[in-house]
């Protein structure tokens, strides 16, 4: 069994109460939510703060506010069972619910939130293992180690963004704002991801996520498609977000294709997007968006199949998001 090291816990009450702790505490901390990604890193060493600062026992992160002009205010402490069964969200953001829907288990839902999977560490098979195991073949360097076990002669980690909501929100144009001692700032979705395996956020460690702003409803549709190996419990193998932005006559004004599980970050296909604007989503206009969308792609090794399967989901969340 996979033991937690020790550590200092503590749980304030409010968000400004966190981030004073935060500055207490100092570097070595470590913000945990539903805990359902940090704590199995801590388990196998991949993070090991000295302190933990809880955010569940904050009830204004889990709070949703819904305004015409704004849009929708997401707490970060909301859970992907909430805002998967949230009646406002099920409605205007069909997107992000089923996301939310989609990712893990019941449990896993129950207690993960929405900040935590905009925040997910990246993803790779050698560095999801435990201390002996990592340690056996020799660490890699997202984490003690030099080497790339990925691509040997790599200067770089290729650890993927592998969270189901992180192509959602910037596939939608939403944006997150982040607290710390010096004031607040708005990051757009898009803005928030760095193409690095290692350093994946644009986003201090003392930063507190406290809200997911989703943008006014309007004259726009968004669909979320998720592939995985086993359909009942697994992260994405790959993920394609939606957005289409119609005129009043039906055609399309604007639209962002977003895949996720192909990049460190959330990979947007402007080559797709263009191919969409000005037609009425007809075939051929979806199928030329998915050609275009894949076209140029360079998979590393033993991820050829992802490219025929990217291809069609595209071309699947396109039409889910016509209706
Ligand atoms: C078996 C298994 C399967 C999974 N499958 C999927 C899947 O299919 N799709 C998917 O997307 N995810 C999956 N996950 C990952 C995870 O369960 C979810 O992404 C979940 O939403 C993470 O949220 P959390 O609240 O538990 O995050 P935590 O573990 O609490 O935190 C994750 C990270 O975010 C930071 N953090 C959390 N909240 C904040 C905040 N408000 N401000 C600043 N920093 C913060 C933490 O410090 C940590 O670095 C899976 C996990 C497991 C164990
Ligand atoms: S891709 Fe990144 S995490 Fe994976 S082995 Fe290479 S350096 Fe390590």
């Amino acid at each position: 069994m996979l033991r937690l090291p020790r550590f200092r816990y503590v749980s304030p009450p409010t968000v400004t109460d966190a981030l004073g702790a935060r500055f207490e505490l100092g570097d070595d901390t470590m913000y945990v939510a539903g805990g359902t990604d940090l704590y199995p890193n801590m388990k196998r060493r991949q993070q090991t703060p000295s302190s933990v600062i809880s955010l569940a026992g904050i009830s204004s992160l889990r709070e949703i506010h819904s305004s015409p002009e704004l849009g929708l205010r997401v707490g970060a402490g909301v859970t992907l069972s909430q805002l998967a069964a949230d009646p406002v969200v099920r409605r205007h953001y069909p997107a992000v619910a089923t996301a939310a829907g989609l990712v893990s288990t019941p449990p896993l839902r129950n207690m993960g939130t929405i900040g935590g999977n905009l925040l997910l560490d990246t993803r790779c098979n050698y560095y999801d293992q435990t201390y002996e195991w990592r340690k056996a073949i020799d660490f890699c360097m997202k984490k003690d180690g030099r080497i790339c076990w990925v691509a040997p002669s790599s200067p770089r980690c290729w650890a993927v963004q592998s969270s189901d909501g992180a192509p959602v929100a910037v596939a939608l144009g939403a944006a997150v704002m982040l607290a710390s001692g010096g004031g607040v700032r708005r990051v757009p979705a898009e803005e928030l991801y760095h193409n690095d395996g290692i350093r994946f956020l644009n986003k201090r460690p003392d930063e507190l996520l406290v809200w997911y702003l989703l943008p006014p409803v309007g004259a726009w549709r968004a669909s979320y498609v998720k592939l995985r190996r086993r359909g009942s419990f697994d992260f994405p193998v790959l993920g394609v977000a939606a957005r289409v932005d119609f005129l009043p006559d039906g055609t399309v004004r604007d639209a962002r294709i977003v895949l996720g599980g192909v990049a460190h970050k959330p990979w947007r296909v402007p080559a797709a997007e263009r191919r969409l604007i000005g037609s009425r989503l007809d075939a051929s206009a979806i199928d030329d968006a998915a050609r275009a969308a894949v076209d140029g792609a360079q998979p590393v090794r033993d991820n050829a199949f992802k490219v025929p399967l990217a291809q069609r989901a595209v071309a699947r969340a396109i039409r889910t998001a016509a209706g």
